[in-house]
């Protein structure tokens, strides 16, 4: 009787990524790290690490290009500005993602257009971004939310029937495959990012990929100030930014890279001994991955039913959190569309540019052009992992949830 009182009103102390609980920086790294100092080179121009991590990380998804970046922010960029929209090209893109896949559209003086999602693996589809598509269109720029895959081929073929590039945000689905094929591999350019949270990391830093020679070529060039090293007569070709990861985060990653393969598989491992745990509970659903797709589970997400539940996403969400259960109910809470920046389109000085140049229909919010994102964000509670969770940890948190729900379902 005792035990069980203990089991469920006990506070569970699960792991962070935010520091070393979660996160599992160690030997290797600083081996790196103080082969990095040792040298006195911690520039990326002249320096191997970062290099190095440039050739691996590419070998990996085998794609003959790879260039790192200061953030997965900064590899978005310069995604973007190799594609080279002219002011007021539009950008679609998806109303649940990170401000940091939004923000280049908008420094590159082009319109983010944004696709609703499916309300169940909550990623955008070649359905809802055929309906933002139009003559503007110059890329489309597609989230693996979460880690799920996007359906990349119906939106390949959507893509290259209309001939519009496509760039992967991989931020959260390092791994990720469909049919044994890793996403940032479909789409013209695949971006990631290193930030503290992610399923690698050296807290800041980001890589891009693409196996077209041309976009690498203006990716390296963007990163480095449009620098030609190395050319018979080097100039700045044209408008860029220093992007360059430096050689201190290069060794980091460098190490972090030989860990990713067993990070993904122990994540995997985990949400899947998750979803079996919540089997059959009313009024969640576990993430929904299509048969031959590989989630690798940046975050675990439950689908909640509120109205099978008594103070429903919240009353749910308040329970867990009691226990130690940092869960994030609705994500990003709103759509991307209704942050501030879009909502005023606050950007350079007064000048609302490149909004000045956007067609209405492209900046048109409403809300029921969006009913897959507001039911979308209305049922999505945000669980934590990280490559530091174990079986045990597994299984309390399946207890919490259990109990919980039973304490408050309907009927
Ligand atoms: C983290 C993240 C980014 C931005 O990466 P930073 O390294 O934080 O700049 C972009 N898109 C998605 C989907 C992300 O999760």
């Amino acid at each position: 009787m005792a035990t069980d009182t203990a089991l469920t009103t006990e506070k569970l102390i699960l792991p962070s990524d935010q520091d070393s609980s979660g996160r599992e920086l160690g030997d290797e790294e600083m081996l790196n790290l103080a082969a990095a100092i040792e040298s006195g080179t911690l520039t990326s121009t002249k320096g191997e690490f970062v290099k190095s991590l440039e050739v691996r990380f590419a070998a990996s998804l085998g794609v003959p290009h790879c260039y790192a970046s200061s953030s997965g922010t900064a590899a978005l960029h310069t995604a973007l500005a190799a594609i080279d929209p002219e002011p007021g090209d539009e950008v679609v893109t998806t109303s649940i993602t990170d401000m940091g896949a939004l923000t280049p559209i908008i420094y590159q003086s082009a319109i983010p257009v944004f696709a609703d999602v499916d309300p169940v693996t909550y990623n955008v589809t070649a359905e809802t971004i055929e309906k933002v598509l139009s003559t503007r269109t110059k890329a489309i720029m597609v989230t693996h939310l979460f880690g799920n895959p996007c359906r990349m081929e119906p939106i390949m073929e959507l893509a290259r029937s209309r001939n519009i590039p496509v760039i992967e945000d991989c931020a959260q689905a390092f791994g990720a495959e469909i049919n044994g094929r890793k996403v940032g591999t479909f789409g013209d350019i695949g971006c990631f990012s290193l930030q503290q949270g992610k399923h690698i990391t050296t807290g800041e830093g980001g890589l891009c990929v693409t196996a077209n020679a041309d976009l690498g070529r203006r990716m390296y060039l963007f990163i480095n100030k449009a620098w030609g090293y190395g050319d018979p007569k080097p100039d700045h070709y044209f408008l860029a930014l220093n992007y360059r990861m430096n050689e201190l985060t290069g060794a980091v990653a460098a190490a972090q890279l030989t860990k990713l393969d067993d990070f993904v598989e122990r994540r995997t491992r985990l949400a899947n001994l998750m979803t079996a745990g919540l089997q059959g509970l009313p009024g969640v659903r576990p993430p929904a991955v299509d048969d031959g797709f590989k989630h690798t589970y940046w975050k675990y997400c439950l689908q909640v039913d509120g109205s099978k539940l008594e103070g429903g996403l919240d009353a749910l969400a308040g329970r867990l959190k009691e226990r130690g259960v940092f869960c994030a109910p609705r994500y990003i809470q709103k759509p991307a569309f209704e942050c501030q920046v879009l909502r005023e389109q606050r950007t350079f000085g007064n000048s609302r540019f490149p909004f000045t140049l956007a067609r209405p229909e492209a900046v048109d919010y409403s809300r029921e052009r969006y009913p897959g994102t507001y039911a979308a964000l209305a049922s999505v509670l945000v669980l934590p992992l990280n490559e530091k969770y174990t079986e045990l940890h597994i299984q309390q948190v399946v207890e919490v949830i259990r109990t919980a729900v039973d304490q408050i379902v309907k009927g």
